[in-house]
């Protein structure tokens, strides 16, 4: 069987995921260099002996990583992490450097320990659940023994006990929301895993129907250009009826990894239906569309299941118009996926243009 895929990268709609992500980040950094302009600010003219060099320098930090995710040049579960290393790191800087500026009869921590709860919620968005429960330990860790260090030897007799008690609540609140943040992280990776199974198929692992018609209509929500192979595979009843289920079972799990190792970069493919495959390609010019699925039908006539071989289909090919909606691009498909029936199968035509026969696969 297949494995059902558990992380929200493995989700058919994946592009849609990476891009409310990528908006996500950048909120962020707009966020973050806003606070930080803010804090600066608010400085003026005795500025912060940490935060004059720190906070333009996370500023630099994190314009850098927006510039180099806009360009494409940096993957963002990257940008996110070493967004987050500058960010941890700055706010365990800004700790440290608060018992030093304390006045002598101050007994609360400042306004920068408020950043730790960001830091805690960030992790679980920058790593998976369990790394991120590590990172925040970690970050949590480091602060204690920032916060034990200064109590013990640092601060002056007076204000110890005041701030001895102002560093627990600090720590233990920041132990309260990591423990929370798991939580939600845990129940959140559930519901993507559960997602990404709504829209897997169970016998192949490929996209399931819906998966494709959720693609389909944000195609034609975007209007963007698009090519469909739609495919049937021939004579597949008699596999069944011959050979048994089982066996016909194992045929269409072959097909599903011929299709996945052969899909192009931004293609989806789907299981339409019982022995009917969809794909949704990037915008492909016929000749390459031919190339592709000459390919896919070598590998498919090359499989064994037992006594089966020789496996065919055919196949119908659709590119979109200008403007035209995926369901009439869907329509054309079907009636070239057709016509090749009718010209006897194992057959591929496209609906634009004559109908062209390969000589790669000849019948059974
Ligand atoms: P054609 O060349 O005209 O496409 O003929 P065909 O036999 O492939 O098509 P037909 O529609 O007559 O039969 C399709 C068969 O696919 C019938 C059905 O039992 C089988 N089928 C559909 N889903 C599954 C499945 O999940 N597992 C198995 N083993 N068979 C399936
Ligand atoms: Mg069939
Ligand atoms: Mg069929």
């Amino acid at each position: 069987m297949p494995s059902t895929p558990t992380t929200p990268h493995d989700v058919p709609q994946a592009a849609a995921w990476q891009r409310s992500q990528e908006r996500m980040f950048s909120a962020l950094v707009g966020l973050t260099l806003v606070a930080s302009a803010a804090a600066l600010a608010l400085q003026r003219p005795h500025y912060d002996r940490l935060d004059v060099w720190a906070l333009p320098g996370l500023a630099l930090l994190l314009l850098t990583l927006q510039g180099l995710l806009w360009t494409r040049r940096l993957e963002l579960p990257t940008a996110m992490r070493v967004a987050y290393v500058g960010g941890a790191a700055y706010v365990l800087l800004a700790l440290n450097h608060q018992f030093s500026v304390l006045s002598q009869t101050s007994v609360t921590l400042m306004e920068s320990t408020y950043w730790f709860a960001v830091i805690y919620a960030a992790a679980f968005l920058a790593f998976p659940s369990r790394a991120a429960t590590a990172v925040t330990g970690g970050v949590l860790g480091l602060a204690a023994l920032i916060c034990a260090w200064h109590v013990g030897f640092t601060v002056p007799a007076a204000t110890r006990v005041g701030l001895t008690s102002a560093s627990v609540q600090f720590l233990l609140t920041g132990a309260v929301l990591i423990v929370l943040n798991r939580t939600i992280g845990v129940q959140h990776h559930r519901l993507m895993a559960s997602r990404a199974a709504a829209f897997t198929d169970v016998l192949t692992g490929l996209a399931n129907r819906r998966a494709a018609e959720e693609r389909l209509a944000d195609l034609a929500a975007r209007a963007e250009a698009f090519t469909l192979v739609l495919f049937d595979l021939d004579h597949f009843k008699a596999v069944n009826d011959t050979h048994g289920h089982a066996t016909g079972d194992a045929v269409l799990r072959g097909v599903g990894a011929s299709v996945r190792s052969r899909l192009p970069v931004g293609g989806l493919a789907a299981r339409w239906g019982g022995e009917e495959f969809l794909l949704v390609l990037p915008p492909t010019p016929p000749a390459d569309v031919q190339g592709m699925l000459d390919m896919l039908r070598a590998s498919l006539h090359a499989q064994e299941h037992g006594p089966v071989r020789g496996i065919t289909a055919c196949f119908g090919v659709a590119s979109a118009r200008p403007g035209e909606h995926p369901d009439h691009v869907l329509a054309r498909a079907d009636r070239a996926m057709y016509a090749a029936k009718a010209q006897g199968r194992n057959d591929v035509q496209l609906s634009e243009g004559a109908p062209r026969s390969s000589p790669l696969c000849p019948q059974d």
